[in-house]
């Protein structure tokens, strides 16, 4: 079943998984087992121990290198796992350049966990990748890319940092949770890793916490394998089961999550009371054209802000709100709104998260499968 011409739906539905061979089961088995007997010493069937590997897990790999169009998968117990093994493939000295707008978890665990281990972070603007250049010197060994950024909405141009991760000869990894692969492929940009939390759209229902690397490098591959297996940072086969399932409405999901998208970004935009929007669909968007350029779509994930910029205001809106429910994460079926200054981001000083756009009364919201116009006339409600 592995054909990387294939089209992206197919692979969705198809890559990496076969009717099971013990019971032509269509849906692969969710193999509850940690162990596997051998026939003899070292005679298996390949699944020794399922720290190591687990069938159902090992479908979901395969699955994920083939909507990436990479050709090594690998899964962990959240994102932050995931990120957890790339660094570790790292040695003190090391030093890593970060986009400085980024996933709150992703800037905890590199500034409070590594960051003591000596492995020296660099959080750069890089909407101009110009700005990376001035922290690249012979230590450099990784660049981390997150884009879309949260909740700014920042676009970073890949290919641009691939060209400058190449001339380093540093690995770029790119965090590609908020676009999908169904919107943006960055292994086919030139990047070398790609990182999600599945837990968000992959998974697309709200009802795992998972993630995962890809890659199409062996040598990179091994490395993710052993740090995987070494640090036991696994998925379990039960949800290993439900990011497989969800991933077969992935193109499906991120359609409508782009349609109604779009509806809500440009209700947002024409309201009275509503100042700033932020979603990359806007010609005026500040990096639109790179957006264009590397996106296949928007996505469904929008930042705004209210005029007089009061706090308050937010609050009550995030509070009035009838379909959208008010909860961190995103990427499922059902809309969510957030209110990043007092959730999300409330561990960062206000002058801090002012300087990056984190105003009071910046709302995030992450639009859902519903029917757009029952989520239009919510926000109207709670606007009103
Ligand atoms: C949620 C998220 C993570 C962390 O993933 P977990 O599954 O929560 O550990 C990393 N990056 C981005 C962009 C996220 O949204």
């Amino acid at each position: 079943m592995k054909d990387n011409n294939q089209q992206f739906a197919t692979k969705a539905i198809h890559g990496g998984v076969e009717p099971d061979p013990a019971t032509g089961a269509i849906m692969t088995p969710i193999y509850q087992t940690s162990t596997y007997v051998q026939e003899e010493v070292g005679m298996h069937k390949g699944y020794e121990y399922s720290r190591t590997l687990n069938p159902t897990r090992h479908a979901l790999e395969k699955n994920l290198a083939a909507i990436e169009n990479g050709k090594f998968g690998a899964c962990f117990g959240s994102g932050l796992a995931a990120i957890d093994c790339l660094i570790k493939m790292l040695n003190p000295g090391d030093e890593v350049i970060s986009t400085n707008d980024l996933y709150g978890g992703s800037y905890r665990l590199f500034n409070t966990i590594f960051a003591k281990y000596g492995i020296v972070f660099h959080f750069v603007p890089m909407e101009d990748p110009a700005e990376i250049e001035k922290y690249v010197n012979d230590k450099t060994k990784l660049i981390w890319v997150e884009t879309p950024t949260n909740p700014m909405m920042n676009i970073v141009d890949i290919s641009a940092v691939a060209a400058i991760a190449k001339k380093a000869n540093a690995i770029l990894c790119v965090d590609n949770t908020f676009a999908t692969p169904y919107l943006q492929t960055p292994l086919d940009l030139g990047a070398d890793v790609v990182m999600h939390s599945a837990t968000k759209y992959l998974g697309g229902h709200s009802d795992v916490v998972m993630g995962a690397l890809v890659t199409s490098n062996e040598e990179i591959a091994n490395e993710i394998y052993r740090i995987q297996n070494s640090s036991g940072a696994v998925t379990g086969p039960m949800d290993s089961f439900l990011v497989l399932r969800g991933i077969k409405t992935l193109h499906l999901r991120v359609q409508r999550h782009c349609e109604n998208g779009e509806k809500v970004a440009h209700f947002l935009k024409a309201h009275p009371k509503v100042d700033k929007v932020y979603w990359p669909g806007f010609e005026d968007h500040k990096n639109h054209e790179v957006a264009k350029k590397q996106m296949r779509g928007f996505g469904g994930m929008i930042s705004f802000t209210l005029k007089g910029n009061v706090m308050q205001d937010a609050l009550e809106i995030v509070k009035k709100v009838k379909i959208f429910a008010l909860a961190e994460s995103l990427g499922g079926v059902e809309s969510l709104i957030g209110h990043p200054a007092t959730m999300t981001h409330a561990s960062i000083p206000k002058e801090e998260r002012e300087k990056t756009g984190v105003i009071d009364s910046l709302i995030r919201l992450s639009v859902g499968v519903e029917d757009a116009q029952d989520l239009i006339a919510d926000l109207e409600q709670a606007l009103a």
